[in-house]
């Protein structure tokens, strides 16, 4: 499949969120097709009043029994700087390479309907009992269940799939090999167990000629393989373990991300917002990779071989949208997947623009980045989800708010400066 189907598919998916037109009132906004929740316009005065009392983040109990925790908190860095410049942008007229993506590990139950088999559950109590919930390995809103009238809802995310060994010896300890999901190039090797939530990781730059991705995989018993090496599709990286925290020989497991990297001026936001900080911030920290639905995208990739990560992302979910203020440079994260703003497709017009209109899924996956004539002078909501409940338990504390009015907490703010790097 050419470009062209891949601009196809993404004009399609995102011009109606993008290039509605300012007109002095915000207008309503359509959400792409194929989503099943329209994004709903937010009221202006909610995102102003959010501004205005930026500082505010709304406290969540968590009142849950998954007290998992994979959220990479890297302490030590060992990255080779000279090896994580940003790719340059193929030329437009470049085919994209297939995406030709395995499993890491020789668990398929991924495949032959055994969810339960394939994911490492969370402990969680269920009718007073406790005991493994394989849903809670899944990626997505899926752990730290709360009561929301009738229902039940997930407010705490997990970034990854977490996959269950195959093969334990007599002791317990897993034997899995663990193996590189695509071809690409290992960029970053954290070996030292305590240095981060993680335990021992690895980092695998993808390139398939729209922007590079980055395979995590986490909580690795042993690491065979360095930082800077060429890998292929099917390689050993090294064992499934349970290094990290959260997690125990009975709980082994791999957990597994496919990323975008959101600013290569990570390390500077990081200092900005923890000064104080000992430890050294790296560009493939957690806070700086924005994980997919990996298990989508494998069952996406069984219908369609053809199919490329711009077409799946346009079929994935918004959540809310935000105006925020253009930085002095082009963010990193246009330079690196330019479809995400559909104008710089075709011409190099608006690459200097007061704002951007940024679409994101509820977990903060950026779908588009559209430059906008609007000016701004902080970031703010402009549509959302309606949402019964609080807005934090949908959006990582990143929203506040309830039902349609939505606003950017500090956290939040924080994030979208990351993306516009206005930071700088
Ligand atoms: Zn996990």
């Amino acid at each position: 499949m050419g470009l062209a189907r891949v601009r196809g598919a993404v004009l399609a998916g995102l011009l109606g969120l993008a290039s509605v037109g300012w007109a002095g009132v915000l207008p309503a906004v359509a959400a792409p097709s194929g989503s099943s929740t329209p994004l709903v316009e937010t009221p202006p005065e909610a995102g102003a009043a959010a501004a205005v009392g930026a500082g505010v983040i709304e406290a969540d109990d968590g009142a849950g029994v998954d007290a998992v925790v994979d959220a990479g908190v890297v302490k030590e860095s060992v990255v080779d700087r000279s090896r994580v410049q940003p790719a340059p942008f193929p030329l437009a007229t470049a085919k994209p390479a297939r995406l030709g993506l395995r499993l890491p590990t020789d668990n398929r139950g991924l495949f032959e309907g055994k969810p339960e088999e394939f994911y490492m559950g969370v402990d969680r109590k269920v009718d007073g009992k406790t005991g493994l919930v394989w849903q809670g390995g899944q990626f997505g809103f899926v752990r730290n269940p709360y009561p929301l009238g009738e229902e039940t809802i997930f407010i705490r995310f997990h970034e990854g799939m977490d996959i269950a060994p195959t093969v334990r010896d007599n002791r317990g300890e897993p034997l899995d090999l663990v193996r590189g999901i695509a071809d690409g190039r290992v960029v970053f090797v954290n070996g030292v167990a305590g240095a981060s939530n993680y335990g021992k990781y690895v980092v695998i730059e993808h390139d398939w000629g729209y922007g590079t991705f980055y395979s995590l995989y986490a909580h690795l018993m042993r690491i065979e393989i360095e930082a800077g090496v060429v890998v292929r599709a099917g390689q050993t990286l090294g064992r499934l373990g349970y290094t990290g925290s959260g997690i125990d020989r009975r709980r082994a497991h791999l957990h597994l991300e496919l990323n975008m990297l959101l600013s290569d001026g990570f390390e500077t936001w990081q200092r900005q917002l923890d000064p104080g900080s000992l430890t050294s911030p790296t560009l493939f920290h957690g806070h700086n990779l924005a994980g997919l639905d990996l298990a989508a995208l494998y069952r996406a990739q069984a219908m369609d071989e053809g199919l490329t990560i711009p077409e799946f992302l346009a079929s994935q979910e918004p959540y809310f949208k935000v105006l925020a203020p253009a930085g002095a440079e082009r963010p990193s994260l246009l330079r690196r997947y330019p479809w995400l703003s559909a104008q710089a497709l075709s011409s190099s017009a608006g690459l200097s623009c007061p704002s951007y209109e940024i679409t994101f899924t509820a977990s903060g996956l950026p779908l588009a980045m559209v430059p906008s004539g609007q000016v701004t002078p902080y970031p703010v909501v402009i549509a959302s989800v309606p949402f019964n409940g609080r807005h934090s338990w949908r959006t990582m504390d990143r929203l506040t708010g309830t039902g349609t009015a939505a606003a950017l907490s500090a956290k939040g703010t924080q994030y979208v400066k990351l993306l516009t790097g206005s930071f700088l």
